[in-house]
């Protein structure tokens, strides 16, 4: 019988549980006095969200931005964690409310070490970034490990295009003393580009492409990406053609390196993200671990289908649970009875600050517990087998594939 009463058991006992976050984009200002108030919302999903007006750093101008999208997920769960950290009981905000939380955000970004004590706050042990805006290496934290956004290397057609980050491979391979000049020379610069970061602790290379093309890899000749090497082509079957030789190069190199290759599914440029459209990457490089983001949602059975039978796949759930806490409570669900392999599902905050990271982190933890719960009152799983599940979806599955001890 279904009382609640277990959701609310399991939901404290998953706050004792520490988290393995996949998937977060903290900058250089992440931990820095610029962040602010109003730095925490324009940097948030928020912003994605329909808004009357532009926001100004003033109480009243964002409880006006903040009206039209007052009910959307990524609104109440950065709401909320607000109120949370910084011990505001009233639900509903009024411009004095705000001010005092402006206030409060301001000086607790005094403390170099307020942001970190967030993730702590929220349970997370240790977090998988990849840093915004500049690819590669930029914290100190030990407890930060990287994943290598690899997007710029797809145009390798053309020695002045940049990905939709601005960034040029040209340029980047110029810093690190390689001079490119043919198709060997770019390949040998691939190749150390994965290296010398799996060398400095990297953990996965990452792809954001669904934002700036189709997702779908295709089978390209050697030859052929030889050829449109460098030749400045404008025909974007042609840069495609370069684009998926790349990719599937990085796979290998994913394999080779010891490195899980983290590709974006779903909401981006909706008519070419589906994940349906990774398959053709995913079964001809059996030897590299892809996790695919986003349970590729709003596509979620369809991810449950390649779920099933995929020993080369596994699956994250960053940014589901504040995309729609609904989707990700029937998603945890689901994935435990038809998963190919028990520990392949993952989570992550895909966040640009804590704050947000938190109120993604409990959240997550909503779902999961609710999940959970369901299905040990009714009786698929003791409560014992519930909770090694949900551990391992906040750790034991990101801690084996990423090979993070915690
Ligand atoms: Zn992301």
């Amino acid at each position: 019988m279904f009382t609640g009463q277990e959701f609310l058991s399991l939901r404290k006992a998953l706050d004792e549980i520490p988290i393995i976050d996949t998937h977060e984009h903290y900058g250089e200002a992440w931990d820095g006095p610029e962040t602010d108030l109003y730095a925490l919302f324009r940097d948030s999903y928020v912003t994605w969200l329909a808004h009357d007006e532009e926001l100004k750093d003033e109480p009243g101008c964002l409880l006006r931005w903040l009206a039209p999208a007052r009910d959307n997920a990524y609104t109440v769960s950065l709401v909320r964690a607000l109120r949370e950290l910084y011990g505001i009981e009233q639900r509903e905000l009024d411009q004095q409310m705000v001010g005092g939380l402006a206030e409060k955000v301001r000086a607790a970004y005094k403390d170099k070490a307020w942001a970190i004590s967030v993730l702590r706050r929220a349970g997370i042990q240790h977090s998988i970034i990849d840093p915004l805006p500049v690819p590669g290496y930029l914290h100190e934290e030990a407890s930060f490990h990287l994943a290598l956004r690899s997007h710029m290397l797809v145009h390798g057609y053309d020695r002045a295009a940049r990905d939709h980050g601005g960034d040029n491979s040209f340029q980047f391979a110029a810093r690190f003393g390689h001079e490119i000049s043919s198709f060997d020379d770019y390949l040998a610069y691939v190749d150390f580009w994965v290296r010398h970061h799996k060398e400095k602790g990297a953990v996965a290379i990452k792809s954001a492409l669904a934002y700036e093309r189709d997702i779908d890899v295709k089978s390209v000749a050697d030859r052929d990406a030889e050829r449109i090497f460098d030749s400045g082509t404008k025909d974007p079957a042609e840069q495609k053609k370069f684009g998926d030789f790349v990719l599937d190069l990085l796979a290998k190199k994913a394999a080779e390196y010891g490195l899980v290759f983290q590709i974006h599914t779903g909401l981006a440029l909706q008519a070419t993200s589906h994940p349906w459209r990774l398959m053709w990457l995913l079964d001809n490089n059996p030897d590299t671990v892809f996790d695919l983001f986003h349970a590729g949602y709003p596509w979620t059975q369809d991810v449950l289908a390649m779920a099933s039978e995929r020993p080369n796949l596994i699956v994250d759930t960053c940014w589901l649970p504040i995309i729609s806490p609904t989707a990700a409570v029937r998603f945890y669900q689901e994935y435990a009875e038809m998963a190919f392999r028990a520990d392949t599902l993952l989570w992550g905050g895909d966040n640009w600050h804590a704050e947000e990271t938190y109120g993604a982190a409990l959240t997550f933890k909503d779902c999961l517990a609710k999940a959970v719960s369901e299905k040990v009152e009714g009786g698929y799983w003791t409560r014992r087998e519930g909770l090694r599940y949900a551990e391992g979806v906040m750790w034991r599955a990101a801690g084996r594939w990423f090979g993070i001890e915690t």
